[in-house]
């Protein structure tokens, strides 16, 4: 038994105005976002077949370069990949480790992963000079502008997400799964949600989500683990997974249910108690910014949906 992304909505008396995006916050914060309307994917990866539609899409959406194999090329999922500079969502394969009786378990599991747009997003909390925000909308987006290329983020994230564009020695970016803010914050769809020919990906409030995801564990006794991804994890994410097998054995990290921006605001509040006022430090950091600034409003590279390369679309 199962529900589609659009019958799920239509039953949840989900319309397109309320999958319309919340109005744009025009600062950083590493608060939590805990409203009920920010936004989430859930993703079920019994349904996932594994075709790579999605990284395909994504690459275009986003101008990023073609893979050495193209996308129609499965064997790539053989081997565990990770995100990287050129692609923002990867999906990988893994084999049951332990076959049960159910047919379902009798097949591997294809797991999609990208940024999983934390509540309380660490890399936000990691940037000094807020070149990361979580929006009110639940997306947690990149200004290449700010970025003064620490990658910090890079260090403090979770799930190892964040990558840096170290063959670009001109104008480096920090890269990453941007939530298609740009198209979701208008009312429009993730273009990896919108192309799953399976309907992997519902998107949508993220309360509504959750009551999706227990509804599905509940009409399908058996057939998921018991747990919901990114529920909890962190202290809650936007992207939030259902599987059949458990998490650590299809690519998850065990977290706790803490988020890691306390730790790293700790660390950084320690750190600056014991130093002096870091002038000189700014004025570096300044000159760094005003470089790089220069040198980015002179690279005219756009994505396909008109926002300058690297921004946050
Ligand atoms: S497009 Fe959908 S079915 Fe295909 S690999 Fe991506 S998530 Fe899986
Ligand atoms: S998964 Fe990593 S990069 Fe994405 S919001 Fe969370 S901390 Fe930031
Ligand atoms: S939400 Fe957008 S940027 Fe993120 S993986 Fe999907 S298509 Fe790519």
């Amino acid at each position: 038994m199962d529900l589609s992304r659009r019958g799920f909505f239509k039953a949840m008396g989900v319309g397109s105005a309320a999958l319309a995006a919340q109005p744009r916050d025009s600062h950083a914060t590493a608060s939590p976002v805990s409203s009920d309307d920010s936004l989430g994917c859930l993703v079920d990866t019994t349904l996932c077949i594994g075709c790579r539609k999605c990284e395909e899409v994504c690459n275009q959406r986003h101008g990023l370069p073609k893979p050495d194999e193209s996308f129609e090329e499965l064997t790539v999922l053989e081997n565990e990949r990770r995100m990287d500079e050129t692609s923002y969502t990867v999906v990988n394969k893994y084999y049951p480790k332990d076959i049960g009786t159910l047919t379902w378990r009798q097949r591997p599991s294809f797991v999609k992963f990208q940024c999983m747009h934390c509540n309380d997003p660490s890399c936000v909390s990691a940037c000094i000079v807020g070149a990361l925000t979580k929006e009110s909308n639940g997306a947690v987006v990149y200004d290449v502008k700010k970025c003064i290329g620490c990658r910090y983020c890079m260090v403090a994230c979770p799930f190892q997400v964040p990558a840096y564009e170290y063959d670009n020695a001109l104008t480096p970016h920090v890269r990453k799964c941007t939530f298609c803010f740009s198209y979701i914050k208008d009312g429009g769809l993730p273009a990896c949600a919108q192309v799953c020919p399976k309907e992997v990906m519902t998107f949508g409030k993220k309360k509504d989500l959750l009551d999706l995801a227990r509804w599905k564990m509940k009409n399908n006794p058996g057939k998921y683990v018991d747990h919901i991804y990114g529920e909890h994890e962190v202290g809650g994410t936007s992207w939030l997974y259902l599987a059949s097998e458990p998490f650590t054995t299809i690519g998850f990290p065990k977290l706790g249910e803490k988020a890691p921006p306390r730790l790293t605001e700790a660390i950084q509040h320690g750190l600056f108690q014991y130093f002096a006022a870091p002038i000189g430090l700014y004025a570096v950091l300044g000159g760094v910014m005003w470089v790089t600034g220069f040198l980015k409003d002179a690279q005219k590279e756009t994505d396909e949906d008109g926002s300058k390369k690297g921004d946050t679309p």
